[in-house]
């Protein structure tokens, strides 16, 4: 058994790879230990998710969408009370709906008494388009396809075998090559709700897909919260999807 991203023989390894973070509510799309070694997996966690998870937009979302880490806690939110008094705020996981703010001790005096203040927090915005979602987009893309083909292992030594994924699979595991450009935007509400055959309503954490082009293409698409991001998994290029697009009247290919 080799392993996707150094090639190497990863037999004895024992991390399972998460493809979306848990952090980022994923349980389900996970590879078995081996597919990425263990020293792929540990370096993934601390040089491509961590910064990706403590990008200001993940924690923002994170905050908002109130998605419990791993230790079931949500990142909390540094923001102001009035112009310039700091205040942290902090979100209770567990279905409580409420928190905590946290001021400074010396900052107390400064507090406005028996008036109204306005708490500022962050927002989440759409622009993500840095290196830390596109190292991280890299990743998902190759695991994704490797999530595919757990059941098959001639496909699955094919992808790592093949020269022709070498540039990305580089990018992603050793940040070679420059930026690899994202497609960013929003196709639907971070707040939207779907009922599903039982009733029941739920919010749709993130999904994604491939797209083949008649180009020859492959986009790997996904959306986190209502937010498409596409990566080009052939080379770092997006000209390809914009056309795509543009014959597609802007529909996602999640929903083509
Ligand atoms: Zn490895």
């Amino acid at each position: 058994m080799l392993c996707l991203f150094c090639k190497k023989e990863s037999q004895g390894s024992r991390s399972i790879e998460h493809v979306v973070p848990e952090s980022l509510g994923n349980t389900t799309m996970t590879l078995p230990a081996g597919v990425v070694c263990d020293k792929c997996n540990n370096y993934f966690a601390v040089k491509v998710e961590k910064p990706f998870l403590e990008l200001p937009e993940i924690v923002a979302l994170r905050f908002h969408q109130a998605i419990p880490s791993k230790k079931r806690r949500i990142p909390p939110l540094e923001g102001t009370i009035g112009p310039h008094l700091p205040a942290t705020v902090y979100r209770y996981t567990g279905g409580v709906v409420g928190g905590v703010i946290d001021v400074p001790w010396d900052a107390v005096p400064y507090l406005p008494y028996g008036g109204k203040a306005v708490l500022s927090i962050p927002g989440s915005n759409d622009e993500w388009r840095v290196a830390e979602v596109s190292r991280f987009m890299a990743k998902a893309a190759l695991e994704s396809m490797a999530a595919r083909l757990l059941n098959d292992p001639v496909g699955r030594h094919s992808l790592v075998t093949d020269v022709q994924l070498d540039p990305i699979r580089d990018y992603a595991r050793y940040g070679k090559g420059k930026l690899w450009p994202i497609h960013s935007r929003r196709i639907y509400g971070a707040d939207k709700s779907w009922v599903l055959p039982t009733g029941e309503t739920v919010q749709r954490v993130w999904e994604s897909d491939f797209l083949y082009t008649s180009r020859g293409e492959v986009y790997y698409v996904l959306v986190v919260f209502g937010l498409e991001l596409v990566i080009n998994i052939l080379g770092p290029v997006l000209r390809g999807y914009q056309a795509w697009l543009g014959e597609n009247h802007g529909v996602s290919p999640l929903y083509h």
